[in-house]
Formats: structure tokens, sequence, C-alpha cells
């Protein structure tokens, strides 16, 4: 493979796609953009500003903030990713919490939301040499990729990868609680009107629930050297 191609990662949540996005990038030399990270940011904007809680969501106030929020992606060389940054403040721990994993995708449907960010996820990729992890990656941001690839496994064994990574950072929940997220946002994020999570028509899937990271990259690897 002599020229850079563009990698569109998709699938539901928790199916190891950041963990599989960013060794190909590290391997390739290429830059790894998460995605969620992003819609992530604005649901914590929001819960900072108090438009959104549990029974409550003043969508239109975020719409009319949206112009004023500022994502930037800075590559921390100690960590080997990109960190995201929030109107110039470092939110990559907050906006990892199950909080914010319960209100994102209800962030995430609106339109509005997704155009802002869609138009800078192209901005950021047009230059290929690129791996970007999402739900609409190879759908709506890089329909033309080079490669794509669609990412499941059962939701019970993505809530208990999800409930390892919160539990080892220290955060007090519950599998059950972190099931049912996982189980709501598949149902928001595979049924909402703008830019639903489908699998697109010339991706490749995998169902790592039976299979070790190791063999997954080595498939994907694979899959590259042909493309
Ligand atoms: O990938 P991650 O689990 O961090 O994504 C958080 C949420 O952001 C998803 O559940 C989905 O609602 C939204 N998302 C999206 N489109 C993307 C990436 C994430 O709608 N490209």
């Amino acid at each position: 493979m002599k020229n850079k191609i563009t990698i569109a990662i998709d699938g539901f949540s928790s199916t190891g796609k950041s963990t599989l996005a960013k060794e190909l990038a590290r391997h390739l030399g290429y830059v790894y953009v998460d995605t969620g990270a992003m819609y992530r940011a604005i649901a914590f904007f929001a819960m900072q500003n108090k438009y959104i809680s549990k029974n409550f969501f003043d969508s239109q106030s975020l719409i009319n903030e949206l112009p004023s929020i500022k994502l930037v992606f800075k590559f921390n060389p100690n960590l080997g990713f990109a960190e995201m940054y929030l109107n110039n403040v470092n939110v990559e721990a907050q906006i990892r919490t199950l909080e914010v994993s319960n209100f994102v995708s209800k962030v995430a449907e609106i339109s509005e939301v997704r155009s802002k960010l869609v138009e800078q996820q192209k901005e950021i990729g047009k230059n290929k040499g690129i791996v970007m992890d999402g739900r609409d990656i190879g759908t709506v941001v890089f329909p033309d990729a080079e490669l794509k690839i669609f990412m499941t496994a059962s939701p019970k064994t993505r809530a208990e990868r999800r409930f390892k990574e919160l539990k080892d950072k220290g955060d007090n929940v519950t599998f059950e609680a972190v099931l049912q997220n996982v189980e709501e946002r598949d149902y928001i994020d595979t049924h909402r009107e703008d830019s639903p999570l489908v699998k697109a028509k010339d991706a490749i899937e995998f169902d790592n629930s039976n299979i070790t990271k190791e063999e997954q990259f080595k498939k994907v690897m694979q899959l590259i050297s042909l493309s």
C-alpha cells in the first residue's frame, strides 16, 4: 500500500473501535480521530450549562450556543494519542463518565450538532492518512473511504468491557447500569432520523465477541495491505 488511505471504523458502543483504531494509527503513522469524544464534549457542555438533565432537554439553547463551542484535538505525546479540548480546556476525563454516556445519544440526535461535527471531521480527514471511528463515518463522513470496518459484539460482552474500564478508573458504577446504558444507546443510535448507525454496504463486519484484539488487528492489517 503506497498511498495513504482513509479508514472508517463504525459500530456499536464498547466494541473496541477506539482500541483498534489507535493501534492501526500507531502502526501506519496515521492520525486517529475519536468522533465519539466530540459528541461527548458537546453533551458535557450541555450538562455544564444545565441544558440537559434526567427528564429535561433544552435542545434549542444548545443549538443557539453551537457556534461558540470550540472543539480541538491536541496530541499528547506521553499517551500517544490526541485529547479532547472543549473551549481550550482538556475534558478528556470528564467526557468518559457514565453520566455523560447517559446523555450523549440524546445530544447526538440533533441535526445541528451532527452537521457542525461532520463538517469538522471532513476537514480533519481531507488529506487522508486517517483512522476515524464513530457511528456514521463510512456512511456520512467518508462514504468514499477505501476501507470500512463495522464492529459488533453482544450487549453483554460490551457491557462487561465497559464496566471493567469504568471500575479500573475508580468510577462507582453497577454492571446493571452499564448494561442499561449500552442498550439504550444502541436503541437511540440505530433509530434516530439523522445518520442512524447502520453498516455501510461496503463495510466489512467484525463480531469480536469471540476473537482476541490481536487476531482482529492482524485481520484488519491484511485487509489494509490489499486496499
Ligand atoms: O464512541 P462513543 O461511545 O464514545 O460515542 C458516544 C456517543 O456519541 C454514541 O453513543 C453516539 O450517540 C454518538 N456518536 C454519534 N456519531 C459518531 C460518534 C458518536 O452519534 N460518529
